[in-house]
């Protein structure tokens, strides 16, 4: 664990309630002399202040740790290809607020990282706060140690671009990019009091991604191309062609992008998959086939992966997770094609967080950036009025 994550652990306690050092060394399992370095560190960054004591149960009571820099901020953005959601965070991951913009990828890193910025500039204005952090997740894979997106088949014009560094040109604090599959995958682990160690989060929107959680820890993988699902071989999709240049891959036949295009081909005039999700709640019949066969196409290809890593728990997240007969899908395929050891326990349920998975991950990484920050003490003292 390194020293931020430490600090972050003991920054989102106290942000939780006020509690004292002991307990809070307790709590951690670390060292009480480990806990007192890292409290003084943050109150010497005006993060964290002593208040009165804590309700004495025998021996010389402890002062209560708070929240003294209640006006700071984590602006997290959740990006797709052509619409972006935005919030501001405090440091208990609260999303505060938030609002959604349309995009366009393919203008490029540069305008859209402006177009970006200036919405979190409107909505640290309409809300206040002192912007500290900024977390983005990005559709698709992301060298999260040199913040680059990696040959992203959805992104023309993106590969190799360092979106963190463009960020904290326009906003002037440190920002952190990752996946969003790994940062929903990340959210929905830390939303869940009864969240399993091991776990699969998949965000099934215009594409199909996952996010994994291997023993409490987000699992990246060795180049950063953990969780990609979306090209996997399907029997189903015969040579479709696929947006990364090969055929036959889930993507082709079971994300948004492939739904809306069949619809079309069909002759049902359909805009994007949030119009198929209103045909299904309608109650249209080839809306419903569609979106069950794009379930049950994601549980084939998940049981393999279900099989080989037992998860305890299956996260579904996106736009498709809000159709229950999608959810019911995947979760039959799994239960019907994977050992019964590997499903005794095993859950399958859309993500709690839901639409803010992402954003409450990248908050997480957010704060954990800014704690690692060198020169911590200088930098986030709140200001004197
Ligand atoms: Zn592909």
């Amino acid at each position: 664990m390194s020293t931020g994550d430490v600090a972050v652990g003991i920054l989102r306690r106290i942000a939780a309630e006020p509690v004292t050092r002991s307990v809070l060394a307790k709590e951690t399992g670390l060292a009480p002399s480990t806990v007192s370095a890292k409290i003084t560190e943050l109150m010497d960054a005006g993060l964290v202040q002593e208040g009165g004591a804590a309700p004495s149960r025998g021996g010389r009571p402890g002062r209560l740790l708070s929240i003294s820099y209640t006006s700071g901020r984590i602006a997290v953005i959740s990006m797709g290809a052509k619409h972006a959601r935005l919030g501001l965070a405090d440091f208990s991951r609260t999303i505060l607020c938030s609002s959604a913009i349309d995009i366009d990828v393919a203008d490029g890193p540069e305008r859209t990282v402006e177009l970006l910025a200036n919405e979190v500039r409107a909505l640290l204005e309409r809300d206040g706060g002192d912007l500290l952090s900024v977390g983005i997740c990005l559709p698709g894979p992301v060298d999260a140690v040199r913040r680059v997106v990696v040959a992203p088949s959805r992104m023309p014009g993106w590969h190799n671009q360092d979106v963190g560094a463009l960020l904290e040109k326009q906003l002037g604090v440190p920002a952190i990019t990752d996946n969003d599959a790994n940062m929903a995958a990340l959210g929905e682990y830390l939303s869940r009091a009864d969240a399993a160690a091991n776990s699969i989060t998949v965000l099934a929107g215009t594409g199909v991604g996952t996010g994994i959680i291997a023993g409490g820890e987000l699992y990246r993988g060795s180049t950063y191309a953990s969780g990609d699902i979306t090209h996997t071989k399907v029997e189903a999709a015969a040579d479709r062609m696929c947006t990364c240049g090969n055929r036959g891959c889930l993507e082709t036949i079971a994300s948004g992008a492939a739904i809306v295009r069949d619809l079309n081909q069909s002759g049902i005039k359909v805009g994007d998959i949030f119009e198929v999700l209103d045909m299904v709640r309608d109650g249209d019949p080839t809306a419903n086939g569609a979106i069950r066969e794009a379930g049950r196409q994601l549980g084939l290809a998940l049981s393999t992966v279900v099989n080989f890593f037992n998860p305890g728990d299956v996260y579904l997240t996106g736009a498709l997770s809000a159709a229950s007969v999608y959810v019911a899908a995947v979760r039959s395929q799994l239960y019907e094609r994977c050992l019964p050891l590997a499903t005794a326990g095993l859950r399958v349920e859309a993500a709690q967080a839901g639409g803010e998975a992402g954003m409450i991950g990248a908050a997480e990484l957010a704060i954990i950036h800014l704690l690692n920050q060198p020169g911590l003490p200088a930098r986030f003292t709140e200001p004197a009025e």
